[in-house]
């Protein structure tokens, strides 16, 4: 079992917004971090809709700089300059995003009340204890990084085994997570035959791109997947002149990819009515598919 890990869909449409569906925004919420993914205008209503506080954000990572993705920035930060938020805000994106972030303040001419640590980034970015990030280069109209969490897999002991044995409580259950062979009231015990590794979670984002051969291995085992479908595969010339994805191909990479579950978002307004036809598409492909709704919460 992984700690708790849960994906937030605050906004699931793309360029045109309409009652249902706003802006892409996603938050990641991993014990005490915040991860916000894209932000979208009016991703802080979002926030407030889904009863979440926009004050725990520790990170955003920022796919791209077109509007659907950003315009909701200046208000965000607004928001938190004046709720007092006090951490250091880390804002990661791909090449060329602190020139556009510099020219957003020196527009909107805010003082932000709090620091904020911008980074382009590609690679492993983050690491710490308990997961890292990691960001790919897409291809799109602009500079554009899928990214990754990926939670560390941890050592467990037993417990059955344990009980088995009679190994109680004391300091040699740590030399056994250690992997060190024990030997507990003169009997010998091997660390292999009491531990075992479980598997951290890993969750990927993967917005605005054309289909391209880097995506399969970027998403690889992930548990979740959260992927743009802009479009339908009738589409598939359309989509590929503006640069985005079909239902269907974002399937394909779920399939090839060994994902857990796939999360269609980043619908095209065409679909307002009848977004069964983007879940369709993909269905063909590969079953464990679901088109979340702004809002929607899911657990990983
Ligand atoms: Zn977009
Ligand atoms: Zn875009």
């Amino acid at each position: 079992m992984s700690e708790q890990l849960k994906i937030h869909f605050l906004g699931t449409g793309s360029m045109v917004p309409d009652e249902k569906r706003n802006h892409p925004a996603f938050l990641l919420v991993y014990k005490a971090e915040n991860i916000l993914v894209d932000c979208g205008e009016g991703t802080q209503i979002q926030f407030r809709k889904a009863h979440l506080n926009p004050c725990k954000i520790t990170k955003i990572l920022l796919t791209h700089w077109h509007g659907d993705h950003t315009f909701g920035l200046p208000g965000l930060l607004r928001t938190l300059s004046t709720s007092g938020y006090k951490k250091k805000l880390e804002i990661y994106g791909p090449r060329g995003i602190r020139k556009h972030l510099d020219e957003m303040f020196a527009a909107f001419g805010t003082i932000q009340e709090f620091e904020i640590q911008i980074k382009e980034v590609s690679g492993k970015f983050f690491e710490n204890s308990d997961f890292y990030l990691e960001a790919e280069k897409m291809i799109h109209v602009q500079p554009c990084n899928a990214y990754s969490f990926v939670e560390k897999g941890k050592t467990r002991i037993d417990k059955t085994k344990l009980k088995k044995f009679k190994l109680g409580h004391g300091p040699h259950l740590k030399n056994l997570k250690d992997g060190k062979d024990i030997t507990h009231e003169g009997k010998k015990y091997k660390a292999k035959d009491l531990v075992f590794e479980e598997k951290g979670k890993k969750v990927s984002f993967v917005l605005d791109t054309v289909f391209n051969d880097k995506i399969v291995p970027f998403v690889k085992n992930s548990d979740a997947l959260v992927m743009e479908s802009t479009f339908d595969s009738s589409l598939n010339e359309l989509a590929k002149n503006y640069m985005h994805l079909t239902a269907e191909q974002a399937a394909r990479v779920a399939k090839s990819a060994k994902v857990g579950k796939l999360y269609l978002v980043h619908l095209s307004e065409r679909y307002d009515k009848n977004r069964d036809v983007v879940l369709k598409d993909a269905k063909k492909v590969f079953k464990d598919v679901s088109v979340p709704k702004d809002l929607d919460c899911v657990e990983v």
